[in-house]
């Protein structure tokens, strides 16, 4: 990729990952309304960008919005 700028946000497959990295992220959560963390996400999302990539998904227990950032370092 040659045209990516600050700005650009990508949505990719979460599914696309391994069965059991699905498993881990979408158990090792934190939620800021419950202030309890590994309740568990439904709905994941997965979003890169220039450098850095997470998940978005739903607390299993409320429903707000909960972010996973994955630390991948390539260099
Ligand atoms: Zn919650």
């Amino acid at each position: 990729m040659t045209d990516v700028n600050e700005c650009t946000v990508k949505t990719v497959d979460f599914f696309a990952r391994p069965a059991d990295e699905q498993q881990d992220f979408l158990r090792q959560t934190w939620c800021n309304e419950c202030m309890e963390m590994d309740l568990g996400m439904t709905s994941p999302v997965e979003y890169h960008d220039k450098d850095k990539v997470w998940i978005e998904g739903e607390c299993v227990k409320c429903s707000a919005k909960v972010v996973t950032e994955i630390v991948e370092e390539d260099e």
